[in-house]
């Protein structure tokens, strides 16, 4: 493009980089990963990441902003998000805090009405929670269709989604819908088929619920292999509502993520950690749905790489906000501010296998989150307070 002024982003009272080839951190409780630098600057251009430093050592530029103190970190990467959908499920919510358990059954409420919606509802929707999480430091997110569950209202939800994101997930195995209640074969021969072809040209990634109440491990294979053969990269919700062979499928046809993780074996976690697959921890949905929270410290103490996201959708988490997800992580899961803060931003961006974000170095897109805050415990230590935003 060319002839692009250069921003210096001056004055950063610290400045998280999660660069592994930056010797980070002298404070004792610091996560070497997160590549600290205090009294910090950042130079970009033209969409990029030119230069990072001591704020000292900056290289001019045609322009700067004076950050004042503040704290910086990569943009969040928020992994997992239904965004495409209508209708309201506030009355379900309300009633499971008083008192009834969550079934998967709640998702057929959401079809009905994102069946009824048109396009530019649709497109309304996508954008309005798009903006809500740019508010909040994040800068990169995946959506997944889920919601249509026929051929034309699973492609034109990645349609709307491919408006917002490259990273679309194609979620037509998300429940069967109710039309195939007696033929579920049927209805993952439609996944695998039409609907696949008619959405593979939208997505990135196959996902499915591999879930009691969803798919079996075997429908969960077919969903995930036939979009493997389109060229879509798998992932897969796994083991949320209870132990399952979710994990399992996911190590055996080598998913990049297996998300929620919340019920798992030793088993899974020595599968999780051996095939080198992300778990997406979402204790939104924990949060939500009053459940026990999977156990982070596990699954870190057996080396598996952990993301955090949202998973943004109006049954179960109807959060935008990762900050809320790093304190409950911090809180209920057992992560230190820094490990939290690292698997909304690194670990997201694994779980999506990007090394341009979740990263501040040379080359890297020039996402930001800047934080009204001297530093990144504050997001965890300052819990519903907004304190990110993105930066530009
Ligand atoms: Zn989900």
């Amino acid at each position: 493009v060319g002839d692009v002024s250069s921003l210096l982003i001056d004055q950063l009272g610290e400045l998280v980089t999660n660069d592994p080839d930056r010797a980070g951190g002298t404070a004792p409780d610091a996560d070497p990963r997160l590549g600290r630098v205090s009294n910090a600057a950042v130079v970009v251009q033209d969409g990029r990441v030119v230069w990072v430093g001591s704020a000292s050592d900056a290289p001019p530029a045609d322009e700067r902003f004076d950050a004042d103190g503040a704290a910086a970190i990569p943009g969040f990467v928020d992994s997992h998000a239904h965004l495409v959908f209508a209708g309201d499920r506030s009355a379900e919510f309300a009633a499971r805090m008083a008192g009834r358990p969550y079934t998967a059954g709640g998702v057929g409420v959401t079809v009905a009405a994102t069946r009824a919606a048109s396009d530019e509802q649709l497109r309304s929707q996508v954008s309005g929670l798009v903006e809500e999480m740019v508010r909040q430091g994040t800068t990169t997110v995946e959506i997944k269709s889920g919601y249509g569950l026929t051929v034309d209202d699973e492609s034109r939800s990645l349609r709307v989604a491919q408006q917002f994101t490259a990273e679309t997930t194609y979620l037509g195995a998300h429940v069967v819908p109710p039309e195939y209640a007696d033929d579920p074969a049927g209805y993952v021969d439609l996944v695998t088929g039409p609907m696949l072809a008619a959405c593979a040209p939208y997505a990135r990634w196959i996902d499915v619920f591999c879930e009691g109440g969803a798919f079996d491990a075997d429908q969960a294979r077919a969903v995930l292999r036939a979009g493997m053969a389109q060229g879509l990269h798998p992932r897969i919700h796994a083991n949320q509502l209870g132990p399952g062979p979710g994990v399992q499928v996911a190590c055996e046809v080598g998913a990049t993520a297996a998300d929620h993780c919340t019920h798992l074996t030793d088993a899974d976690v020595s599968a999780l950690a051996a095939g080198g697959v992300v778990a997406t921890l979402l204790p939104g949905v924990e949060f939500s749905t009053r459940s026990p929270y999977p156990d982070a410290r596990r699954l870190m103490h057996a080396g598996v790489t952990v993301a955090l996201a949202t998973d943004c959708n109006p049954g179960t988490s109807f959060t935008t906000s990762m900050p809320f997800v790093i304190a409950l992580a911090v809180r209920e899961m057992g992560m230190s501010p820094a490990e939290a803060v690292w698997s909304a931003t690194a670990g997201g961006a694994a779980a999506l296998q990007r090394d341009d974000v979740g990263v501040l170095r040379a080359g890297a897109r020039a996402d930001l989150a800047v934080l009204d805050a001297p530093s990144h415990v504050h997001l965890a230590y300052r819990p519903g307070v907004p304190l990110a935003t993105a930066f530009g």
